[in-house]
């Protein structure tokens, strides 16, 4: 083999499947190969640095290289490196990570399962609930709602959760019981002279109208992220969650929150449930539970649902579910860190402090002639460029603007993330004032030079 064919490169596309990527392009194109990072400074194996403007995929809040996440997964490591939970057994990094978990979790909680991903921890939460609702004598309560655009996951219940085409088409999906209603997105959904609490009341009435097409006897669940991500980071309208969950509530359909980005500080509370008013049955988390270190998730229930799996227990003889990984005492050392650091560093109070910076500098590029809508909170955020300001009219997506833009801001040393033509940036927790406007000054470069690519 010549040089060329051994490079990295060359070594990568000859044997990874990537996710999440064109494989027919990568072919071609080959990878991006990070090769080391530091603070919210990433570097690839040429020696160019960026900002990760993405914390990687909306996960390593302390950014890369902390080294007290780093000592907490040696020590752990040498100490006891593997042990399950299956039949009794546990181990004291879970049992110091789930009562610190609770101590902070959203209203109600009371008892949390171990995964490994946010995908298998909505996978749990599908199950649970046929589950549950067996448990409490109703068998023909077992559908959930998920909202068009949400995202979920990939495994075979998230992804039907999931409510992004791509998701869906030819892997034969979504799988029954599962159906999607309108997503909350104020720029498009909003019609003209509708304030957002007007917004939220239709939405709110269509979800019902939708309940009660389906039979509120068969509805389970309905599934939310606080601030749906993948889907282009799209903000709840004002009163949006209250009204939704009134509904909810006159059924009996429980709420259960996807809290896998949110969670842990993003939206500036430890939940986006407190900052938009959920009041969950049950919450998804993962990505910072564990600033990404180690891969680790969480399904949190209240005692509704973890009475009725007892019920199911006793019956059955055993609650048959759970990973081998589930609670994996390494990344539940490290989870227990990350939960300490968010304490000792006043991780909320940093980011109360700097969120209004990133959101003033996202509020300027509404100026800017491809913007159409800018969104965010806390320290999350996107802009949505578009052909057409006044009318709103989005790009031909063949011309993938979304895509070429993010290329412009590697040039420009920023990694974002392209959601169709909304630009997504969800930082590490720990950036600082200066790192923010560095990232949009880098970001303004980026948007000037689609400008002129695209006219
Ligand atoms: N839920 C939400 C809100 C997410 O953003 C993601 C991933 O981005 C998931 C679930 C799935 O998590 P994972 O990729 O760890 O399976």
């Amino acid at each position: 083999m010549n040089d060329i064919g051994n490079s990295p490169s060359a070594r990568d596309i000859e044997s990874i499947i990537h996710p999440y990527t064109n494989l027919d392009v990568h072919r071609t194109k080959g990878p991006m190969i990070i090769d080391r990072g530091k603070g919210v400074m990433v570097w690839d194996d040429e020696g160019n640095e960026y900002i990760e403007g993405m914390a990687g995929l909306w996960c390593a809040s302390f950014g890369f290289g902390e080294e007290a996440l780093i000592d907490a997964a040696v020590e752990q490591m040498r100490k006891l490196p593997f042990y399950h939970q299956f039949g009794h057994k546990s181990s004291m990094p879970s049992i110091e990570l789930a009562e610190k978990l609770l101590a902070i979790a959203p209203k109600g909680m009371s008892k949390v399962f171990f995964a490994n991903s946010g995908s298998e921890a909505n996978d749990s939460q599908v199950k649970l609930q046929w589950y549950v609702n067996n448990a409490l004598g109703r068998p023909e309560k077992k559908k959930i709602l998920s909202r068009i655009k949400g995202y979920h996951g990939v495994t075979i219940a998230s992804a039907s959760l999931t409510g992004l085409p791509a998701n869906h088409a030819e892997f034969d999906l979504p799988i029954a019981n599962i159906g999607h209603v309108d997503m909350a997105y104020p720029y498009r959904g909003m019609e003209p002279g509708e304030t957002e609490e007007e917004y939220s009341t239709r939405l709110a009435e269509l979800l019902e109208q939708r309940i009660l097409e389906e039979g509120p006897e068969t509805v389970a669940a309905f599934i939310a992220e606080p601030v749906c991500g993948a889907g282009g980071v799209l903000v709840p309208p004002a009163g949006y969650f209250p009204k939704i969950q009134a509904v909810l509530k006159k059924y009996d359909i429980m709420m259960i929150a996807d809290e896998v980005i949110c969670g842990f500080g993003r939206t500036g509370n430890m939940w986006g449930c407190e900052t938009y008013d959920i009041e969950p049955d049950s919450v998804s988390c993962a990505k910072q539970l564990s600033s990404a270190y180690l891969p680790i998730s969480g399904v949190m229930v209240n005692d509704r649902i973890h009475d009725a799996m007892i019920e199911q227990s006793k019956k059955i003889g055993t609650f048959a579910h759970g990973f081998t990984y589930s609670a994996h005492p390494v990344c539940a050392a490290v989870a227990v860190r990350t939960l300490e650091l968010m304490e000792e560093r006043r991780i909320l109070e940093h980011v109360r402090e700097v969120m209004p910076v990133m959101q003033r500098r996202l509020r300027k590029l509404g100026d800017h002639p491809l913007v159409g809508d800018v969104r965010g909170v806390g320290l999350v955020g996107a802009v949505e460029l578009v052909a057409d300001k006044a009318t709103k009219r989005a790009f031909d997506p063949k011309k993938m603007v979304g895509a070429n833009c993010s290329e412009f801001a590697v040039r420009h040393g920023l990694i974002t993330r392209a959601m169709t033509d909304s630009l997504g940036f969800c930082p590490p927790l720990v950036i600082t004032e200066a790192e923010i406007n560095e990232m949009f000054d880098r970001f303004e470069k980026a948007l000037d030079d689609t400008e002129h690519w695209v006219t």
